[in-house]
């Protein structure tokens, strides 16, 4: 790892603030406790900032706060809360070099995709809303009904660490376009970067009460706002357990859920694929932010009579992926996000060698920085589709690699899962991928490499979630929906 050049890049040498308030009410207020959560950088392994532990007693705050704004904001004209998410997106754009920068540090995410993802998605969507915020209420007639839809309520938002801007954005922006209201919880692992958004928040005037942020332990804080009777839906991403969880806390008292969680997707490459495109986009797919993201194409499905060739290609592809620094312009691969997320990864790795794979790249002692929670990009081949790395998300730069002889071997395969996030198929034939993608169960599917719309809505089957974020779709799940007889 080039340590000294990175060294230099201000972005890995400019100070990062404590911040010791919460964000309630519309205004920066001291937590109830003296709780704090130290940051750590996953590259240095140092801590680099401290942010407030908050507890139930800021909760019950937060949610009293959103609960007086919704009446004011649901009340709105949609062009005047557009107008509203307009500044904020102004206020949010200037900052996006600051939020690249935030989550290379807090996450290592490299610089580069950083930029693009971390914080060009995010504005994105929030973009996407202020559109959608300004349309007219959408209504219909069935008979003689008037059908609306209005807004849900107190939304109580959770958010993991692996996109951290654009897990809130897609909660937070859709929310707020819709006339609710929004209490956070952000990951402990990135809490910075909400910060930034927040602080773009007070700048662009939004109304008190109208986002309020808290952050603090999941267990204290996050159970807190799945539990609250103000809160009228929760909308969560993370892993399944925790999803789980929430789901029953929010059932006591009958609250909406919204769930997006883990994957294992699959890419289904017919032996009539551009073999070389198709495995080189998969091999970048899985291993993007070190693999740590839900709709990872982790699963690579390849046609028994092009197997050995696909693994040459991926085993090339996986050795490109340059592991270093961050903001070090070579770096592919950054670190995982904690020393925890590293051993569970390093875990999986030892349990699907023992489990009978063969180690085509990467592996457990591939060489890696000696600082830092970094494992090699790993691809392991003649995977049992139904062993430990082929069922369960490893959230790491892990990809499995499985032969079939037939189209419906290999849907039979991609639906051997307890998740349908996402998935790919790709053939030299579009009306054979096509048929093939419609039997996937799973909420997207890319064919022959079609780019992500962050216009589609954003969902899972089985238990990869309950309901769906972005665009239109991503708006209605905060709605409720009214008939009027006349
Ligand atoms: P979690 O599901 O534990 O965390 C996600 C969010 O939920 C965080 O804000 C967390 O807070 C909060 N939380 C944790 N426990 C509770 C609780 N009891 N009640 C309410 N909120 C809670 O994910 P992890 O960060 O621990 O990651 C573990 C695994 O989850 C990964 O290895 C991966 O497999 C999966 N995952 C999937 C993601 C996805 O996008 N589908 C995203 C992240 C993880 P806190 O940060 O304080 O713990």
């Amino acid at each position: 790892m080039d340590l000294a050049a990175a060294a230099t890049h201000p972005g890995r040498t400019t100070p990062i603030a404590d911040r010791t308030q919460l964000f309630i009410g519309g205004r920066w207020t001291a937590p109830h406790g003296t709780g704090v959560i130290a940051v750590e950088d996953p590259t240095t392994e140092q801590v680099i900032a401290h942010v407030p532990a908050g507890d139930t007693v800021d909760v019950d705050r937060a949610v009293a706060a959103a609960k007086a704004a919704f009446g004011p904001w649901s009340a709105l004209a949609p062009a005047e809360r557009a107008a509203f998410l307009d500044r904020l997106h102004a206020a949010l754009s200037a900052r996006a070099e600051d939020i690249a920068a935030t989550v290379a540090r807090e996450l290592g995410t490299p610089l580069r995709i950083a930029t693009k993802v971390q914080a060009g998605l995010p504005l994105t969507v929030l973009r996407s809303y202020v559109e959608l915020a300004g349309q007219p209420e959408s209504t219909h007639t069935v008979g003689n009904s008037l059908i609306v839809g209005e807004p849900v309520g107190v939304v109580g938002a959770i958010t993991p660490w692996n996109y951290p801007l654009h897990q809130i954005m897609a909660k937070v922006a859709g929310a707020l376009a819709a006339g609710c209201t929004v209490v956070l919880k952000p990951a402990d692992l990135t809490p910075l970067v909400a910060y930034l958004l927040f602080d773009a928040i007070d700048e662009a005037g939004l109304p008190p009460g109208v986002a309020n942020l808290v952050t603090g332990p999941g267990s204290v804080v996050g159970s807190a706002i799945a539990a609250h009777p103000d809160v009228d839906m929760v909308s969560f991403t993370g892993s399944t357990a925790v999803g789980a969880r929430i789901s029953h806390l929010a059932a006591d008292r009958i609250a909406r859920v919204a769930l997006e969680l883990g994957g294992k997707s699959a890419n289904v490459i017919l032996e009539d694929a551009d073999l070389p495109r198709a495995v080189k986009t998969g091999v970048a797919n899985a291993f993007l932010n070190s693999g740590q993201t839900c709709t990872a194409w982790t699963r690579m499905l390849v046609h028994r009579s092009r197997y050995e060739e696909a693994l040459a290609v991926a085993a090339e592809a996986a050795a490109g992926q340059t592991l270093g620094d961050p903001f070090d312009r070579g770096t592919r691969l950054g670190p995982l996000a904690s020393a925890a997320q590293r051993e569970t990864v390093r875990g999986y790795i030892a349990r699907g060698l023992a489990d009978g794979a063969r180690l085509v790249a990467g592996g457990l002692d591939a060489p890696v920085p000696d600082r830092g929670h970094f494992v090699a990009a790993t691809v392991l081949a003649d995977v049992d589709p139904d062993s430990t790395v082929a069922q369960e998300e490893i959230f790491g730069p892990v990809l499995v690699v499985i032969p079939f002889d037939s189209d419906d071997e290999a849907v039979a395969i991609a639906n051997n899962s307890r998740y349908g996030l996402a998935g790919a198929v790709w053939s030299g034939d579009e009306d054979r991928a096509l048929a093939v993608a419609r039997r996937m169960r799973t909420g997207a599917v890319d064919v022959n490499g079609g780019a992500f719309n962050p216009l589609a809505p954003f969902g899972g089957f089985k238990q990869s979630g309950i309901g769906r974020e972005l665009g239109r779709h991503g708006l209605d799940e905060f709605l409720e929906t009214k008939a009027i007889q006349r």
